[in-house]
This record gives structure tokens, sequence and C-alpha cells, in this order.
């Protein structure tokens, strides 16, 4: 009989989830909202009725699952399931995955959110079954994932592939939620995309479309460099520099195959992977750079709930 995979994914505002076969195809996906209240005491019961009531609607029972692969933001201990720290919710030291074990009587693993995005994008979209795999999702903030001939890198305590916060300006540079100043998740999430467009507005005379403008997204910017809007341009050129720079760093250690770039910033599409492109081959090692090809996510919001299942598969398929 087929059996399913719960893919779960928790974000700050909403929990994506999906029952996905073993193949890796989508057989249903949904979210609820991410419930706060109480230090975020209520999100794995909310999660547990979530897949009972789902199950319901399909006519099936728990035995329905082989397990539940659940993404959490933060550093996060891998054997264990024990979310170190996620700022935004609330949650320290936190027990995940026993505490989703016992509220659903399914075996369940636990990873870091960016590390599951880039496991969803290696099973089955742009990484297309590459080995050696490096995703950067640039959004709010820049989350990364590290896959090693076909393992992802968690590191001794949790927080290997933190691309986002290498440092990109070592004096001087705009203040990160990490604590540190200057890290690359300033400069290339929307968040700092936005902040640079906001200063050189202020600081430059120049004539840009930016400024009809009421509130400058990370969007507009690159919809008025693909206008030829110089200002833009030289926004777009300071980001892509910088985030070169810093995954030719990345592949100069691993020499990947492939670099996935994810989160809504890369819905800005060949602009933005062409002028990357540009200086992380300036900046890389020339065979590293002759066998990476950088492409966009193609799984979108769905990434996550699939590298949860694959997680599942691996860990509870016999
Ligand atoms: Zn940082």
């Amino acid at each position: 009989m087929e059996k399913w995979l719960a893919g779960v994914d928790l974000g700050g505002t909403t929990i994506k989830m999906a029952f996905i076969n073993i193949y890796g195809e989508m057989i249903d996906k949904w979210e609820i909202d991410t419930n706060h209240t109480d230090h975020g005491k209520h999100i794995v019961t909310d999660i547990a009725k979530a897949i009972d009531q789902r199950l319901e609607k399909h006519g099936q029972g728990r035995e329905m699952l082989l397990g539940i692969g659940m993404g959490a933001p933060g550093p996060i201990k891998g054997d264990t399931g024990v979310v170190y720290e996620t700022v935004n919710i609330g949650w320290k030291n936190y027990p995940l995955k026993n505490l989703l074990e016992a509220e659903t009587s399914l075996p369940v693993v636990v990873d870091n959110d960016a590390n599951m995005a880039a496991i969803g994008e290696m099973w089955k979209g742009a990484g297309n079954g590459a080995k050696n795999l490096v995703c950067v999702t640039l959004g709010t903030g820049v989350g990364g994932g590290v896959i090693a001939n076909g393992q992802i890198v968690r590191g001794t305590n949790g927080a290997g592939g933190e691309i986002g916060h290498i440092t990109s300006i070592p004096d001087g540079g705009a203040a990160c939620n990490c604590g540190k100043t200057g890290c690359l998740e300033t400069i290339a999430s929307a968040t700092g995309i936005v902040r640079i467009a906001k200063e050189k507005l202020t600081n430059s005379e120049a004539d840009s479309i930016l400024r009809q403008a009421e509130h400058v997204t990370a969007k507009d910017v690159f919809d008025a460099a693909k206008a030829n809007d110089r200002l833009a341009l030289e926004i777009v050129d300071f980001v892509t520099f910088h985030l070169g720079l810093a995954l030719a760093h990345v592949a100069n250690a691993l020499n990947p195959e492939k670099i996935v770039i994810g989160g809504g910033v890369s819905k800005a599409g060949d602009i933005l992977v062409q002028h990357t492109g540009h200086y992380f081959r300036r900046f890389a090692f020339p065979r590293v750079a002759e066998g990476a090809s950088i492409v966009t996510a193609t799984l979108g919001n769905d990434a996550g709930v699939i590298g949860g299942a694959w997680l599942a598969k691996q860990a509870f398929l016999l």
C-alpha cells in the first residue's frame, strides 16, 4: 500500500504543510497561521490537529503516514531535534521533535528551514539531483543550505551553511539580526536592498524612476534596473558584487555543481543570475567557476515541505 510523508515548514506568519508520496509527488498542501501566543506553546498541537483533520478529509488515518519532516528557523540539533533558539517565535532549547512525536504518535525528523529548502531543491527542484549543491535564499533575511556528497552540512552545533552571515563589510557595515555588522544578509536580503536603495536615493541627486515610489521594494529596484535606470543598476551592481563574492568563497571550499538562488528576491530572474554570475566567475577559483552553474530555485514556497518529506523518507522508509 502506498504511504505518505508529511512535510511541515514553520515560518514566522504561516506554517506550510503537505502530504507527499515517497516519489516526491505532492498529494495535498495547505497552510495554517503561526500561533505566537504563550511563546509559541500551541504550535505543536496546532500542527498535530491540522494533520489529523487533513487525513480525515482524505478518509485516511495516521497509519497512512510514514513520518513527519519538519523545518524550523534557527540552529537546530539534528539528532535530538532540539531548537536552540528561534527569536521571532520565542522558543529556546525547545524539544520540538519529542513534543511533536508525543502529540502525533508518529516519528519526526527536524531540521533548519533553509537546509530543508536546499534538500527540496536537490530532490525535486533546480538542483536536479546534484549531490554538491549550495542554496541561498534571499527573503526578509538570507538563508543558506549546503549539501556535500548528498548530505546536508549541519556542522558541530547546527549552524552549518549560514551563508547570510558571511561578513561582507568588515568595518562600518549595517547592524545584522545576529548581533554582528556587515553580514551578507544586510545587503542581499529584500530588507537590505531596500535599505541600500533608500541610502542611495538620499545621498544622490541623480534622476531615478525609484523616486516615484512611495515605499521602494526590492522588486522595484530590479524592475527599474531592467528598464536601465542608472541608480537602480548601481544598487543591483553593489548587491550582486557582494552576493557573487560570498558565493565564490563558499564555492571555493565546496566545489559545487549547482548554486541555487531562491526566496522572493530570486523572482528578479535573469538580471540577478547574470550580474551575480559575473562577479562569481571573477572571484571563484577558475576550476570551481567552470564546474558550477548558478540557477534560480524552481519550487518556490514548496521547497521546505518537499525537503521535509525527503528527510522523513530517508529516516523512516525501511
Ligand atoms: Zn549576521
